[in-house]
């Protein structure tokens, strides 16, 4: 067996390492091919106007659509300011209404929170114990003044599937433009945007290895053009929906981690589910009353959240310092506060902090998957010998 290299990264859905075949890719494009893709008058601006284009087809490639209906952003969190805000003021004050999840990332929360306060209506569909919401929730919240709905594909801390195509039928029998996160979707399961329904999508490049600070809005042509307003004011770029000097290195980056998840997409599903099964498997032999978070089939590989009865999570974290694991959402990290989507789903306060995600990526093997359930176990059990919440839930 190869030796370990400690410590493991296993925290796949707060980010991932740059692919060595991204990378390859990328950095041509911060030397001998620097140019300017909005440069028309030389070669250096069209090889660069080439090369994004080439990167946006492979794009619109995995998720099938036009190219031209690829915008890029910085990442998902800009993608989903862009739509959200961007329908609102297209849709102007008698549309004033966005119905969305409260498990949904802080990016679509906060955008939200904005627009609460510029006079808009927010309308929060509640989740299951499973973490998903009802379709018939949202057939009955749907009015007259919705302008979007926006309801993430998978989500980042408990890897639930959402019932997006239900969903995104819904809101098109009611000519309601429908905005999906898909920052964690993409490039792990398939996503076809020829059939309708999704008429905005979230992309970024960091989450299916390819570097942090780029991503894309997808804008189906028929449905969202001319209905979202450019939040970026500039030179024009991207069909005057996003200004700035395109991050040319990032968008090739970011073509060649959709074009490598792409072709790759079945074997590594299949791989992620079997040593996330493992991984649970090792723990619930072990460990009693270790319960798995979220929808237990609706869900994304990769993904595993558990709770352990008895043991504070970040306790658990703190003894397993050669395992990098997480609490939550990256994002909310140093927060004491105990997650929202573990609230949303109606675990207690005790239970919530007890919870623990393991995000498995592509560099992640069996041995590590074995040595982290082992430390794991081992860190539970010490933790539990210490706990008088384990001592009344085992007497209880
Ligand atoms: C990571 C993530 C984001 C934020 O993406 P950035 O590219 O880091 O801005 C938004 N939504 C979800 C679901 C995510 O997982």
């Amino acid at each position: 067996m190869p030796e370990l290299e400690l410590p493991i990264y296993m925290d796949n859905m707060a980010t991932t390492p740059v692919d060595p075949r991204v990378l390859d890719a990328l950095l041509p494009y911060y030397q001998e091919r620097f140019g300017n893709a909005a440069s028309r008058d030389h070669a250096f601006g069209r090889e660069a106007r080439d090369a994004v284009e080439t990167a946006r087809a492979r794009i619109a490639n995995l998720i099938r659509c036009d190219p031209g209906e690829i915008v890029f952003t910085s990442g998902a969190t800009e993608s989903d300011n862009l739509a959200l805000k961007g329908v609102i003021e297209v849709a102007g004050p008698t549309k004033n209404q966005v119905i969305t999840a409260p498990t949904e990332h802080k990016a679509i929360l906060d955008s939200c929170k904005w627009l609460k306060s510029r006079g808009c209506e927010i309308v929060f569909l509640q989740v299951d114990r499973n973490g998903l919401v009802d379709p018939e929730d949202l057939r009955r919240a749907i009015t007259a003044r919705t302008a979007v709905i926006s309801i993430m594909l998978v989500n980042n801390e408990i890897g639930v599937l959402q019932p997006i195509r239900e969903l995104a039928n819904i809101a098109r029998e009611h000519d309601v433009l429908f905005h999906t996160d898909a920052a964690q979707a993409v490039g792990k399961i398939e996503i076809d945007t020829r059939e309708p329904g999704i008429d905005l999508m979230s992309l970024t490049a960091h989450k299916i290895y390819g570097p942090k600070g780029i991503g894309a809005l997808y804008l189906r042509r028929e449905t969202a053009r001319g209905r979202v307003a450019e939040q970026m004011h500039g030179g024009g770029h991207e069909g005057q929906m996003r200004s700035g000097t395109l991050n040319v290195a990032g968008c090739v980056a970011f073509g060649e981690a959709c074009r490598l998840a792409g072709e790759e997409i079945n074997e590594e599903r299949a791989r992620l589910a079997r040593l996330r099964d493992r991984l649970q498997t090792a723990l619930q032999r072990e460990l009693p009353a270790a319960h798995v978070n979220g929808h237990p089939s609706s869900r994304v590989p990769g993904n595993l959240n558990m709770r352990f009865t008895g043991v504070d999570g970040e306790a658990l974290l703190t003894g397993l310092h050669d395992v990098a694991l997480s609490l939550g959402a990256a994002c909310n990290s140093g927060a004491i506060e105990p997650s929202y989507v573990l609230k949303a789903i109606g675990l207690t306060n005790d239970d919530a902090r007890g919870s623990v995600r393991f995000g498995l990526g592509r560099f992640n093997t069996e041995a590590e998957v074995d040595y982290t359930a082992g430390r794991v176990i081992e860190e539970v059990k010490r933790l539990r010998e210490l706990s008088p919440r384990w001592d009344d839930a085992v007497k209880g």
